[in-house]
Parts: structure tokens; C-alpha cells; sequence
């Protein structure tokens, strides 16, 4: 769970339950600075004169506010739209990719006016009738360790659980899923966990619930018969690469009930950069070991007008076939999404 060192209440944003809920929850904390807007403007009540502090300030900053405007992006290839509940992450994952989308100060922003959000994806749904409407709860934040005092998730698992019409998504690197077992989702929710091996883990991915932790929580999401899966990204080439990404695929195998009724879905995303997000890692993690050197990788232009560095065609095309192959041969009911 989330426990932030200071909590931001924007103006208004009191009148909500979801906002009288995390006041109460951690209002006699001693350690925690409780701070109430008079305005929007939160950003000098956050701390720091350099990236490298801004950053870690922000990530220990939870705003607590009110989405207004209610236009949601879309998030293709994925889903139709994102779903707009929460945005930022307590993660300190060095190779993250918000890491240049959330600004200098990166702070988790919770909405609490989950109700309207979820009305206006109902106004979205039916412009779609009679096809599926997906919508995506993790592209911009992960969810999962503000759930217990958000309900958020819950909120919007029950909510698309009972329109036939929609699917609902999200990804995490956390394990605070407990209040999610026993809600009627009627397998319109999937649920995926992010993994890495234990070398990627321990060097990348601060402040991230430990891997054993996130398999032991993938299990329980699946027994309770929500559609899950793993994405496991960023693939990196390293010593032992195979090695440990098929003893990382055995273990989840190990434990996985063998009778569940969606298949196991897996997306495999292997290591990639841009020029600005190289940048950015340096500023922040100047003692990074994160590989970006530009001469091991083959730039290419994205869909965005930008060019990212990946690994060249013939380390792409191994980690395709190596994915392919021990997917296939160690998952009995199992769709890979992708591979790339
Ligand atoms: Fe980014 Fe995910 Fe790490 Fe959070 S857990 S910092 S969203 S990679």
C-alpha cells in the first residue's frame, strides 16, 4: 500500500466520500503532512530544487482530487479508452515510461469523483452499442497500491462487471488485491501482473512489491476467476537472460491452478528507449546501469513521430523465438498476446 509523505486535498475535493476516507485513514499520522488547497496550485507544496529531488518528492505525494474534464484518451492498440481514475505511480522503476510523461514532480493524483468517470464511460459504452468497449485502468498510473483507501478499482470492476456491453483491464507491479476477490466482475475485468527476474528486479525496479509477493497475488486473482495474465517487461539481454526468464516462467507455472476458465494471457515487451527518456533516467538515476548505448541498438521511427532504440533485428528475433517457445511448451492454457 501507498503511504504517502505528504497528502494534497485540491479545493472541493472534500465533499467525497473517497476524500473523507483517506483524511480519516491517515489524518493522526504524525509523519504525514496534510495539506489543503485554497486553489489548484499544488506544485510548491512540493518540494525541490533539482530533478533528482523533485522526483523523489513527487513520488511521495498523493493528491487527492476532482477529474473535470470528462474527454477520455484513447489507448490503442490495447483498449478503446483510458480509464481516468488515478494517474502516477509510487514506483521508482528506473526504465519506467511515465517517467517522462508526468512532468518534473511526478505525484500520484487519486480522483475522487469516481462516479462521474464511471457515468461517462457508460455515456462511451452505448455510443459503441451493440459492440465491446474496453477500457484501461493502468496506462497512465498503477492502480493497485492506493486500492485500499481508493476503492476505486472495485468501484469500476462492479460497474463494468454488470454491463455485458464493456471489458475492463489493468495492469500492476503490486499485490493489494484482496478487496478485489470476492466482487462480482463476471470475467469483464482481466487483470495482468507485471514480472521481471529477480537480476532486473533487485538493479530496476524500486519501491516495487517483491516478485514473489506479485505471483503469490497473481494466484489469488486468478482462483477468485478473474482473466489474468503477465506481462513481462522490459525483456533485457543480460548473463543467464534464458536462464532466468524460464525459471521466472516455471515458478508462476508451478503454482497455477490447472483448471482455470480463461487462459493465461502473456505480452512480452522487450527493452526499449528514447533519446529524451535517456536523458531524463540519467538526471534522475545518474548511478543507472540501465544499457542505452546507442551503438547495441537499432534506432527506429514510432508511430509518434519519434524514434525509439531497440535491440537490433537478430536479438529481437531470438527473444521472439525464445518467448514462443517456452510459453508454448510450459503453459497448458495460455494466448500470447505479442511478443515484441
Ligand atoms: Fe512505472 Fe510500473 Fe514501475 Fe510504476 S511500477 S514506476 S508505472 S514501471
Amino acid at each position: 500500500m501507498f503511504i504517502p509523505n505528504r497528502i494534497i486535498f485540491e479545493k472541493d475535493s472534500l465533499t467525497y466520500d473517497m476524500s473523507k476516507r483517506i483524511l480519516e485513514r491517515f489524518k493522526d499520522r504524525n509523519n504525514i503532512e496534510i495539506i489543503y488547497l485554497s486553489s489548484n496550485r499544488y506544485i510548491q507544496h512540493i518540494p525541490g530544487d533539482d530533478l533528482y529531488t523533485m522526483y523523489r518528492e513527487g513520488k511521495k505525494t498523493l493528491i487527492v482530487g476532482i477529474k473535470k474534464g470528462m474527454k477520455f484518451q484513447t489507448c490503442k492498440p490495447s483498449a478503446h479508452y483510458q480509464l481516468p481514475l488515478i494517474s502516477g505511480c509510487m514506483g521508482q522503476c528506473e526504465y519506467c515510461y511515465l517517467n517522462t510523461m508526468l512532468g518534473d514532480r511526478p505525484f500520484i493524483k487519486v480522483n475522487a469523483n469516481t462516479d462521474d468517470i464511471l457515468e461517462q464511460s457508460r455515456r462511451y459504452i452505448n455510443e459503441r452499442l451493440p459492440d465491446i468497449t474496453i477500457f484501461e485502468g493502468a496506462a497512465t498510473s498503477d492502480p493497485v497500491p492506493v486500492e485500499p483507501y481508493t476503492n476505486s478499482l472495485e468501484k469500476a470492476i462492479l460497474f463494468f462487471g454488470d454491463n455485458k456491453y464493456s471489458r475492463f483491464r489493468f495492469v500492476t507491479k503490486y499485490t493489494d488485491v484482496d478487496t478485489l476477490l470476492n466482487l462480482d466482475h463476471n470475467g469483464h475485468t482481466e487483470i495482468r501482473f507485471s514480472l521481471n527476474t529477480p537480476t532486473i528486479i533487485e538493479q530496476y525496479e524500486h519501491s516495487t512489491s517483491a516478485l514473489k509477493k506479485r505471483i503469490e497475488a497473481s494466484i489469488k486473482v486468478s482462483k477468485a476467476g478473474y482473466p489474468t495474465g503477465y506481462l513481462i517487461a522490459p525483456v533485457f539481454i543480460y548473463d543467464k537472460w534464458k536462464e532466468e526468464y524460464r525459471d521466472l516462467l516455471s515458478e508462476i507455472n508451478n503454482i497455477l491452478p490447472k483448471n482455470l476458465k480463461y487462459p493465461i494471457t502473456f505480452e512480452v515487451i522487450s527493452h526499449r528507449y528514447t533519446t529524451i527518456a535517456k536523458n531524463r533516467i540519467m538526471q534522475i538515476f545518474p548511478e543507472s546501469t540501465l544499457e542505452m548505448r546507442e551503438e547495441d541498438r537499432k534506432f527506429k521511427f514510432g508511430q509518434f513521430g519519434y524514434g525509439k532504440y531497440l535491440y537490433p533485428p537478430e536479438s529481437l528475433n531470438e527473444i521472439k523465438q525464445f518467448f514462443k517457445k517456452e510459453i508454448e511448451e510450459i503453459f497448458e492454457h495460455k494466448d500470447i498476446k505479442y511478443i515484441i
